[in-house]
């Protein structure tokens, strides 16, 4: 059993500048990485609107920056992901694969996953023309009909992505006005590329496995009309689930589901257990507040292990 002042599980913004922090004030702290290393800047292209980058920077370069500058003040960033942990008493448990690590604190950024639709169709063509991540999949669908699901920025950010790709999309969205930003509307109002089918919700995604996706069952929400669109690819949109099964048995989270801090702060029902990032934030979810969140989970720890030494 490896015994550490800090573990951090996550990786993203908020875990590594979390790692920042606490390895600057001689924690030494070890960050799992998780299924998906860097969280999901690793999956944006642009990052335009992180300070310090006034001509923008690519969401895998940033992360990487942030590594880079977790590692030179001691941080250990380990490719690993935490199968279960044990936050009944301190110190904590964790578990990765066969090692037991034990920790005063814990500091909790396990971000969070892409919602789907739920239907049926969506999960057996995923992978098949159905994608939740146009940065990753929208080089295979050159000079084809995309379809994009949602209403906000990622709905915005993926269609105008997929217009380098595609010979057209369509953007899917249930009411008649998007949530995103004012900036992100008009770029893709101006884009010849994507049109925009409101009021309208997807009943059933058509393909086959052998075929990839063929097309869609769309449904309008007001008149209960159901009309066909032909397509090659569906792209899903529609924001994201907090990623809290770890710890479902341990911390309060939220009517939505995301785990629960104490006035304002990064403390959590257990003491000694942190939470930063898109984990807990349902409403900003950018990289920088959850860098910022970071930042405030690393203090609260040290403060935290200052004040309560472990023999
Ligand atoms: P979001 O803002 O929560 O938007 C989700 C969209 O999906 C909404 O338009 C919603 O419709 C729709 N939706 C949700 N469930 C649905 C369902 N079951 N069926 C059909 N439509 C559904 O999520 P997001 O776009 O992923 O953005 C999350 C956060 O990241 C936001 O704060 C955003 O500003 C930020 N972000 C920023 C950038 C950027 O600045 N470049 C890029 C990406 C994301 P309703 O509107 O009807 O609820």
């Amino acid at each position: 059993m490896m015994r550490k002042k800090v573990i951090i599980i996550g990786s993203g913004p908020a875990g590594l500048t979390a790692a920042i922090y606490t390895a600057r004030a001689n924690l030494s702290p070890i960050v799992f990485e998780g299924s998906q290393p860097g969280g999901q800047l690793t999956i944006t292209t642009d990052v335009e609107n992180y300070p310090g980058f006034p001509e923008g920077i690519m969401g895998p370069d940033l992360v990487d920056l942030f590594r880079k500058q977790a590692i030179r003040f001691g941080t250990d960033c380990e490719y690993k992901t935490v199968t279960k942990v044990d936050l009944s008493k301190r110190p904590f448990k964790v578990w990765v694969g066969g090692s037991i690590f034990t920790t005063e604190a814990v500091i909790i950024s396990t971000g969070s996953t892409a919602k789907l639709l739920g239907l049926d169709s969506e999960m057996e063509l995923m992978g098949h023309g159905v994608s939740a991540c146009a940065t990753c999949d929208g080089f295979f669908f050159k000079g084809k009909s995309v379809l994009v699901v949602g209403g906000g920025d990622s709905a915005m950010e993926e269609s105008l992505f997929l217009t380098k790709f595609a010979s057209e999309v369509q953007i899917i969205h249930r009411r008649d006005e998007f949530r995103a930003s004012k900036i992100m509307q008009d770029r893709v109002f101006d884009n010849d590329k994507i049109q925009v089918v409101w009021n309208t919700n997807i009943k059933e995604i058509k393909g086959t496995i052998e075929t990839g996706v063929t097309g869609v069952i769309l449904q309008n929400t007001l008149t209960g009309e159901v009309t066909d669109l032909d397509c090659d690819g569906v792209f899903m949109a529609i924001g994201h689930n907090p990623n809290v099964s770890l710890f479902d048995e341990y911390l309060e989270k939220d009517k939505h589901g995301y785990l629960l801090t104490k006035n304002k702060s990064s403390k959590t029902n257990i003491p000694g257990v942190f939470v930063c990032g898109d984990v807990q934030d349902n409403h900003y979810k950018q990289a920088i507040t959850a860098a910022g969140s970071g930042c405030m989970a690393a203090i609260d720890a040290e403060r935290f292990i200052e004040a309560h030494p472990l023999a």
